[in-house]
């Protein structure tokens, strides 16, 4: 594999002891300023690294979207796409979804795992959005949480992805990676947003969840981060908790986008065995 001309020489790998130094300014207490210049060298770097980072379930409408991501609750966006096409020609509106025949819906999802809940959140979802909505689903987060099978984070999705309003999703790859980053120690989903929020800038916030979630399913994965194939080693404080020699890493990163991925990363065709695993995100 050679290096595309668009992928700029990367930011290399850091010393042991220069991680551990990061490591322990986080831990004392970032200053300020060091920290806003560390995320914005992470942010830019995300942006650089996944040039194809977006929404990954397939939608057309705000009420496709919620439904969508409803189904893909203990699923993968992959699967929920195979079974969404059809639901969304059988279920038009709203109203379809509050009237349908219940055996009939849980059918149709029944692939994407704990059909029987997920059936009832859309026959929920369809009645409620036509009694209080009139028919269509609404646009602010206080009305979207109130809706049956729409958490926080969901309704964080359908904002920013539906409705263009920005929103931070924090599923449970954004929460690993931000704590992974030392961008905070917060575990709750909603301490993470607030937390994280105010260090990104606002209009990025839709955009940054999804580099991260993609950082999260192609490269820092939960049991074995591909760090000695990370573009944002240099900054992060937890670089070393997996491979660091970049042979091994390679083989850890997953995803269509895996040769760009080790092009940045400064790793050449012939020291990036195949991936181990398969490229399912
Ligand atoms: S892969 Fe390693 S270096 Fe990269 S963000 Fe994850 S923990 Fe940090």
């Amino acid at each position: 594999m050679s290096t595309p001309a668009s992928a700029p020489a990367p930011p290399g790998l850091p010393s042991p002891r220069a991680t551990a130094r990061l490591a322990r300014r986080i831990a004392e207490g970032e200053p300020p300023l060091g920290r806003a210049r560390r995320v914005g060298r992470m942010l830019r770097e995300l942006t650089a690294t996944h040039v194809d980072a977006h929404c990954e379930l397939d939608f057309t409408t705000p009420l496709e979207l919620a439904v969508a991501t409803i189904l893909s609750a203990q699923s993968t966006d992959r699967g929920v796409n195979l079974v969404t096409p059809a639901l969304f020609a059988r279920y038009p509106t709203a109203l379809d979804y509050a009237q349908a025949d219940r055996a009939e819906l849980e059918a149709a999802v029944r692939s994407t795992g704990f059909f029987r809940n997920k059936a009832n959140s859309l026959i929920g979802l369809g009645a409620a959005v036509v009694e209080r909505h009139g028919g269509e689903l609404p646009s602010t987060l206080e009305e979207l949480v109130e809706l049956p099978g729409i958490g926080r984070k969901t309704a964080n999705v359908i904002l920013g992805n539906a409705f263009g309003v920005p929103g931070i999703t924090v599923d449970t790859h954004f929460g690993r990676l931000v704590r992974r980053f030392g961008w905070t120690t917060e575990e709750d989903p909603v301490k993470v947003e607030h937390a994280v929020g105010p260090l990104i800038p606002k209009r990025e916030w839709t955009m940054t969840s999804h580099r991260v979630i993609f950082h999260g399913r192609r490269v820092c994965h939960a049991r074995k981060p591909a760090c000695g194939a990370c573009t944002l080693a240099a900054d992060c404080p937890s670089f070393g908790l997996g491979p660091v020699d970049p042979e091994k890493a390679a083989a850890l990163v997953k995803g269509p986008s895996r040769a760009f991925l080790l092009a940045r990363a400064g790793i050449t065709e012939d020291a990036a065995p195949a991936p181990a695993l398969d490229d399912a995100p």
